[in-house]
């Protein structure tokens, strides 16, 4: 059995791995394509895995968990916020489709430059990259139907809830640096919903409503 095969079939044991479509979505776009070439052999572990300038390609497990509780559907705006290595842009763009769009944001340029080579190679033309502060959001292209942040930050910056559009979901890892809950907001008529998922662990987003010094 390949090293993904084996990975699909632990993840799903384990209850994590449930959606077919994230299933399909995992086998469409191989992880081993988004890492450096020495640590390609890893792909298939679930761990994170160290992409360069103190940055991450999260597990396989915590991708999955978020893109099942992100309920995307066809033809979805999806805003991403923290591109890292791209996989998960792709593994969005894949489950919205072509009809459907994603934007990612991610402040370090030549991270961002590497994963919109990556994105193009593969053929993800409804994948815009864009460097800049995330945690300001994209107002350009707001509202969007779903938010995700891949880096953890200490509040719910103002700027991502007001860009989330009307029955939108965002997801993020908020509380401490070292561990934070992921929380899932619902944006439902004049009210926000909250809840916390689980307790993760992600590197810090940075920036105006991120963690300082980074
Ligand atoms: N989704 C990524 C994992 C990213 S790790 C993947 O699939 O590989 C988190 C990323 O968030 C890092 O690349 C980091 O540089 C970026 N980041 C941190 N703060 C940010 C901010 N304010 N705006 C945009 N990107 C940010």
């Amino acid at each position: 059995m390949s090293g993904l095969e084996a990975l699909i079939k632990r993840l799903r044991a384990e209850g994590v791995l449930s959606d077919p479509r994230v299933e399909e979505a995992l086998r469409a776009v191989p992880r081993e394509r988004f890492l450096p070439p020495r640590l390609e052999k890893y792909a298939y572990v679930d761990e994170p895995i160290h992409i360069g300038h103190g940055q991450t390609c999260s597990a396989p497990h915590m991708v999955v968990i978020m893109l099942q509780e992100l309920e995307l559907g066809e033809g979805m705006k999806v805003l991403e916020v923290g591109t890292g290595s791209g996989w998960n842009a792709a593994l969005l763009a894949y489950l919205v489709g072509p009809r459907g769009r994603v934007v990612t944001v991610e402040r370090i340029p030549a991270l961002a430059e590497e994963a919109r080579r990556r994105l193009k190679e593969m053929g993800f033309d409804n994948v815009k990259v864009v460097v800049g502060d995330g945690s300001l959001g994209y107002p350009d292209e707001a509202p969007y139907d779903r938010i995700i942040v891949t880096a953890a930050a200490p509040e719910v910056p103002p700027p991502l809830v007001e860009q989330l559009a009307e029955g939108g979901i965002l997801l993020i890892p908020v509380g401490g640096r070292y561990y934070q809950d992921l929380l899932k907001v619902e944006k439902v008529g004049e009210s926000v919903r909250r809840k916390r998922l689980m307790p993760v662990v992600f590197v810090p987003l940075v920036g105006r409503y991120g963690y300082g010094g980074g």
